[in-house]
């Protein structure tokens, strides 16, 4: 199954809109994205990090059957009283996978294993650590609570009902909820092909020699890494010199190839800035003049129906817009749900005055008191302080004082999955 194609003016902004907040984009993007992938049913084995595309119903109950939490003995919990207890053992025992196959009669006890099905008359189960055990009897101190030590039969999850919705990711805890409920393949999503492409005269590719002016290509294989290990098909899209024409073809090739195209480069409005150029002549380009630092601006548009993200060339600035922009709509994309990165406020250990009117993040890790330093220079072609950092600081639109122990959101890249 294909779903529909995203709306042309999916992107559209309000008019008038010089700046737009981070909230107001995410909120733009949270509106129009959806899954683009089609759907498959696949094994188990094969669902790893898939997004469902229904909602899943168990097969069985997790328990199946009333079953004991700990090795001990069990018996009927009714009517036991405070002070030692002495109960006669019945032969044979339950444990996991061997039932003990008949009813264990009223005031008598039974050796049971952990996992094990609870005999018929048993609900109730003392941990071996308390009992003595002697010539066939047990003796334990009361005041147990009927029911103890024992898992009632679907007390986790019950035949029939929803164990886990449509966009959820299949983690491995998700797998394993699934296995314990019987489901033995899924309904998800097929997996998102992301294309990178970067762009610029001034590029050499890794392994080739750059002489002159030329930098080489960094935006690649951070962005090609960052794709691979959010679970999703990265695409390599090579690079092409500063050529509407280079670009064009290569953008027609390329949507055949993936579901979403990253570009990096060109996304501003300069002489050389022929990614926005391009897609504006498509006419579904919006270039989002985001207020945000380091980023903006930050070209979004549909070629030939797939979604465009035109990245700053910066590194920085193209790793940063990837992880607080890219990676939402991918999980969109890819038939996820939103989700905003976890973050966490932790004191700051450096001082900062901030003016007010766009977003900040700065490079970031926690030093060994817990508190939050940042990167010795914020300047956006530092791309060693993205090698330094474990996360980014974000600090708000508005102005800001920040003094050493101030609290500060601190975002880890983990909370971005990278
Ligand atoms: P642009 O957005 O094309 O104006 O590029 C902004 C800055 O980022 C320029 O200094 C470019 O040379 C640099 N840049 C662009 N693409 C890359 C890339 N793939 N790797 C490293 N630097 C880049
Ligand atoms: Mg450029």
């Amino acid at each position: 199954m294909k779903p529909p194609r995203l709306n042309n003016d999916c992107f559209a902004l309000p008019a008038g809109v010089a700046w737009t907040p981070v909230d107001q984009a995410h909120a733009r993007l949270r509106e129009v994205l959806h899954g683009v992938t089609g759907t498959e049913v696949v094994a188990l084995a094969d669902a790893a990090e898939r997004y469902l595309a229904r909602d899943v119903i168990a097969q069985r109950s997790n328990p199946p059957a009333a079953n004991s939490a700990v090795d001990g003995y069990g018996f009927a919990g009714a009517g036991l009283g405070e002070g030692v207890q002495t109960l006669p053992l019945i032969d044979g025992r339950a444990a996991a996978g061997e039932p003990l196959g008949r009813a264990v009669p009223a005031g008598f006890a039974v050796r049971i294993l952990t996992g094990a099905q609870l005999p018929e008359g048993v609900d109730t189960v003392v941990l071996q650590e308390d009992v003595t055990v002697q010539d066939g009897w047990i003796a334990f101190h009361g005041g147990l609570k009927e029911g103890a030590n024992a898992r009632a039969a679907g007390e986790d999850v019950t035949a029939g009902a929803v164990v886990l919705s449509a966009g959820q990711r299949l983690r491995p805890a998700e797998l394993a909820i699934l296995a314990a409920t019987g489901v033995h393949q899924v309904p998800v999503h097929r997996p998102l092909r992301i294309g990178v492409l970067s762009t610029g005269d001034e590029l050499c590719p890794v392994g080739q020699t750059a002489a002159g002016p030329q930098i080489y290509d960094a935006n690649r294989p951070m962005l090609l890494s960052l794709i691979a290990r959010w679970g999703y098909v990265p695409v390599d899209l090579g690079h092409v010199p500063d050529s509407r024409d280079a670009l064009r073809a290569r953008l027609d090739a390329a949507v055949s190839e993936a579901d979403v195209i990253l570009t990096s480069g060109g996304a501003s409005a300069g002489d050389e800035d022929h990614v926005s150029a391009l897609l504006t002549e498509t006419g579904t380009v919006e270039l989002w003049r985001i207020a945000i630092k380091p980023g903006r601006p930050l070209a979004l548009a549909l070629w030939d129906g797939a979604p465009v993200f035109g990245l700053p060339g910066n590194p920085v600035a193209a790793f940063v817009c990837t992880l607080i922009f890219a990676e939402p709509a991918f999980r969109l994309l890819a038939g996820g749900m939103w989700r905003q990165p976890a973050g966490y406020l932790v004191p700051a250990a450096f001082a900062k005055s901030k003016k007010p009117g766009r977003r900040e993040y700065l490079r970031a890790r926690l030093n060994t008191e817990g508190a939050v330093e940042v990167f010795k220079s914020e300047g956006s072609g530092r791309i060693s302080g993205l090698a330094w950092a474990d996360g980014l600081v974000e600090l708000p639109d508005g102005a800001c004082q920040i003094a050493p122990g101030d609290p500060v959101r601190y975002l880890p890249f983990s909370g971005f999955g990278a």
